[in-house]
């Protein structure tokens, strides 16, 4: 075996259904914090009554203009609330854009974050933070930012609707594929990586067809955890970074730019990092890696071309402007510029995302 080092996130992690509910106030206390700032949507908020009522007065205020991709006045805003209220440490509840905001706050003042994810994008166990201006998303890594707890719950997952579970789902998936296919990646994260697809492909349809289903939403949920972990280690590459730079430009709803993506990049991969696309799709049980990851965005009802998501020309699923055929020749350029791919490879892999063209078997 060749030589590697490996650092674990350092985090608590708690799981299991209703673990929001009854154990968040213990994790509260185990920290020593009193006043929080909750953040996270509406939407949650309403949702979230049970969980929040055993913490009390421990809820100094609330934060909940949450956007994705964090745009800096949001971050600007949240910070300003922080310090108002003198908390001494940030609760967010909600997918990856709650857990963002409250990373956005701790960049600048440094407050411990409890999170609890209610979607599968991996956020809460990575050291990364990502905030956008002028169309444009920055993103760094500080471990001001790792939450120091994470709770996991998934019953507070089933609420999630079949299109974000399927979508949020396989961006996990991307994390696990990417972590495999970087080179530089150390054997521990890439068992993480492996655990997390094989998890993943067996829970998510479950959870697709039955939504109330707790224990396959648990699957999903552990299956997050995993993913989140072996990207927060190996970092992005290619699949992330393209997403990143599509997301940012032509303003496509993070998880299903992912979903998307994902058998398209992995075709490109199976000649770039056949060995780990090898491990990819025996994770997932098929012959290929990319035929594979198409059949499973096919199960679960995910979207598999650019020209469906964002509403874009074509009316599609999803937030965001969406990407027209006419932008396909910037997109190329762009991607071939800051991603380090060729512009042929480029358009290879945007030309078959934007007309979801399944991969060969
Ligand atoms: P999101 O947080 O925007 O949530 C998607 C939608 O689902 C929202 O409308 C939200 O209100 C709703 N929702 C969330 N949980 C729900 C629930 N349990 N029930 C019903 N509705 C629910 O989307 P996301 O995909 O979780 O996060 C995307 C953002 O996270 C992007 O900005 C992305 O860049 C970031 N992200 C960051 C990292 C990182 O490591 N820093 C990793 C992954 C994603």
């Amino acid at each position: 075996m060749r030589q590697f080092s490996y650092e674990p996130p350092r985090q608590r992690i708690v799981f299991g259904a209703g673990a929001a509910r009854r154990d968040l106030a213990a994790e509260c206390d185990r920290l020593g914090v009193r006043r929080l700032l909750l953040i996270t949507t509406p939407g949650e908020r309403a949702r979230r009554r049970d969980v929040l009522a055993p913490l009390g007065e421990r809820i100094a205020g609330e934060f909940t203009d949450v956007r994705e991709h964090v745009p800096a006045p949001v971050a600007e805003q949240a910070r300003g609330a922080a310090s108002g209220l003198a908390a001494d440490a940030l609760l967010s509840i909600g997918g990856g854009s709650a857990t963002g905001t409250a990373k956005a706050v701790a960049l600048e003042l440094k407050l411990p974050i409890i999170a609890v994810p209610t979607t599968y994008a991996g956020s809460e166990v990575t050291p990364v933070w990502g905030l956008t201006s002028q169309r444009r998303k920055t993103t760094g890594r500080s471990p001001d930012v790792l939450p120091r707890t994470v709770v996991y719950d998934p019953e507070l997952t089933v609420s999630l609707p079949a299109e974000v579970t399927a979508a949020s789902g396989l961006n996990a998936v991307a994390h696990c594929v990417e972590a495999l296919a970087l080179p530089g990646t150390d054997p521990i994260t890439a068992m993480f990586a492996e655990a997390g697809i094989r998890v993943l492909a067996s829970a998510l349809p479950a959870a697709v067809q039955d939504g109330a289903y707790v224990d396959a939403r648990a699957g999903a949920l552990y299956g997050a955890y995993l993913a989140g972990t072996a990207f927060a280690v190996a970092g992005s590459g290619v699949h992330h970074k393209i997403c990143h730079v599509l997301g940012g430009r032509f303003d496509l709803p993070h998880a299903q730019t992912h979903a998307v993506l994902l058998p398209q990049v992995a075709l490109h991969f199976e000649r770039t990092a056949p060995d780990a696309m090898e491990r990819v799709a025996s994770a997932l049980g098929t012959e290929s890696a990319a035929a594979g990851l198409y059949e499973l965005a096919g199960r679960i009802r995910a979207p598999v071309a650019l020209r469906d998501i964002g509403r874009g020309e074509n009316g599609g699923a999803g937030g965001g402007a969406g990407m027209a055929e006419l932008d396909l020749d910037e997109a190329a350029r762009l991607v071939g510029e800051r991603v380090g791919l060729s512009r042929p490879d480029a358009w290879l892999i945007l030309r078959a995302a934007f007309d979801g063209e399944p991969p060969p078997r």
